[in-house]
């Protein structure tokens, strides 16, 4: 078939859940997608699945693991010796559950008629997109009615340092290290630096953290940064903030990094470097501009509040338009343009979007921060519940962090939910689905919390909010 219905660029969490939504609605459809694995066989994805979140999340739980038996069971009467890595066992884990996982997106599109043709797209103009295979030779032209750019973002870099993956590394060579680095460097202390740290100073790595802004996760409601600040120095994860990076020198094994704090120019020998300064817009050679569709000041496909691009035919979604680079937020623009494409009425609630940074304990967050209310002038209410107070938490051994609720000084309105704790990337999805549903803290408060578990310290949190909690 050379025509279609709709045509998705990129198979990663956005343009694979759109593919599977518009064929799921009726529409032909096909997904295009240029990902190769590491033995060089096409595998569906992205980013996310290939070489973010999933592999990512992998390394993280397998190092917790091993930090876990380690350094805790001591505490839960279990002894422990003869503890050892197998660094290479490992990463094979790794790399089967990304294959597993990759492989049962391929057997999804079968199932719901997806045409999944690997290889390159290129836009033509005229609703035409080519496809070249490997060696660049073009394998078929095709024709849509619609078209779902969803491509995705590439690491960025920074100027005058040059990735070449061995010793300066982007996140995807610091996925597949071989051996544990004796000393690693890190610059840019986001969630990607952060959970990449997390891993190696676990595995056995010294590790230092150099980030040029001057307050740690400043997107995070301030309290649970800090927080999670003396929480990750407890653990020897070091980060040193204000500390701007202007170039690294190698000298056959001996690494430097050079930065400026405080206007004083210094120097960090490391072993090896990753880069984790950012993702920029993956455009490159797709024919946007040729075809006339608007890009914003930084690369970014602009749409309007549909994901709809200045083509009226033409939608983007996920990495490529920019907004929270995340891959629940892409998949959620993937149904509701595969949606909005079937002539549904569906738009994405950006307000309602989880945060989640996989260190341990976990940092997630919904809404609004106390900072940005404050900035706002809007008056709001906050209830906090530490885990030190939570029965469950003190029965895992994990009474690190806090739950941090604000609600709306005269409405009541949930406006925000921040957590630093043993399992926050699960718990925030409580405060996720009461945003959604517009509830209150004092809906929060009402509610029956299964006693004992985590999610106590939400229902605290919010009895907090109107100065009643129980358990503190
Ligand atoms: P991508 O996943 O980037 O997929 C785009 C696809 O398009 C790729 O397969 C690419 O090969 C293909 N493509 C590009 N150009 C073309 C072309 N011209 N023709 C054909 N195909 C093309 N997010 C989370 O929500 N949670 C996490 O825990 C998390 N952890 C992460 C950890 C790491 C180390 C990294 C790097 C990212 C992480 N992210 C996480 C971010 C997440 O991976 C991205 O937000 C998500 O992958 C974006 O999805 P996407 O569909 O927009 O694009
Ligand atoms: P994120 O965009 O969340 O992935 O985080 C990337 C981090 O890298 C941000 O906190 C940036 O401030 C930081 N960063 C960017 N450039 C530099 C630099 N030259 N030196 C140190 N940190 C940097």
């Amino acid at each position: 078939m050379d025509r279609y219905d709709v045509v998705v660029i990129g198979g990663g969490p956005g343009g694979y859940v759109a593919a599977i939504r518009a064929a799921q609605l009726g529409l032909t459809t096909a997904c295009i997608d240029a990902w190769v694995d590491a033995a060089g066989k096409p595998a569906l994805g992205g980013v996310c699945l290939n070489v973010g979140c999933i592999p990512s999340k992998a390394l993280l739980d397998s190092s917790h693991l091993y930090e876990t038996i380690g350094r805790h069971t001591k505490d839960h009467g279990i002894a422990v010796s003869g503890l050892s890595l197998d660094l290479p066992s490992m990463m094979l884990r790794k790399d089967k559950v990304v294959r597993t996982l990759t492989q049962g997106i391929a057997g999804l599109f079968k199932k719901n008629n997806v045409a999944w043709l690997a290889g390159r797209a290129r836009l033509l103009g005229d609703m035409r997109v080519s496809v070249t295979d490997r060696t660049g030779a073009e394998a078929s032209v095709i024709t849509a009615s619609h078209i779902i750019i969803a491509t995705g973002s590439v690491p960025a870099a920074l100027p005058g340092i040059e990735i070449d993956n061995g010793l300066i590394c982007d996140s995807t060579a610091a996925l597949a290290f071989s051996e544990v680095p004796r000393r690693l460097g890190i610059i840019g202390a986001g969630a990607i630096g952060l959970e990449l740290g997390s891993v190696w100073r676990r595995l056995g790595s010294e590790v230092v953290i150099l980030e040029a802004l001057s307050e740690f996760l400043p997107g995070a409601d301030f309290e649970i940064a800090q927080a999670a600040a003396k929480e990750l120095a407890r653990q020897d994860l070091a980060i040193r903030l204000g500390c701007t990076v202007t170039g690294v020198t190698v000298n056959g094994t001996d690494l430097r990094v050079a930065y400026q704090k405080d206007q004083g120019q210094h120097d960090l020998a490391v072993a090896r470097l990753i880069v984790a300064v950012g993702r920029r817009p993956n455009t490159e050679g797709l024919g946007l501009v040729e075809c006339g569709i608007n890009l914003d000041g930084r690369g970014f496909v602009e749409v309007d509040d549909r994901c709809r691009t200045n083509l009226r035919d033409v939608f983007a979604i996920g990495d490529v338009i920019g907004g929270p680079m995340l891959a629940h937020k892409a998949s959620e623009e993937g149904m509701a343009v595969a949606e909005t494409i079937a002539g549904h009425a569906t738009e994405v609630n950006y307000a309602c979007v989880p945060w989640i940074i996989y260190t341990w304990p976990e940092v997630a967050w919904v809404g609004q921060t106390e900072q940005s209310l404050k900035t706002n002038g809007t008056r709001f209410r906050r209830g906090v519940f530490p885990f030190l107070a939570s029965g469950r938490a003190r029965a895992m051994g994990e009474t690190g962090g806090l739950v941090k609720i604000l609600g709306d000084a005269e409405s009541d309105a949930l406006l925000g939910v921040h957590i630093f704790g043993p399992n926050a990337s699960e718990l925030i999805s409580e405060a996720v689905i009461a945003m959604e549903f517009g509830a209150s803290t004092e809906d929060l408060a009402r509610a029956i919390h299964a006693h004992p578990t985590l999610a106590e310290a939400m229902h605290e949190a919010a009895l907090a909010v109107d100065n009643r909690t129980i358990n503190l």
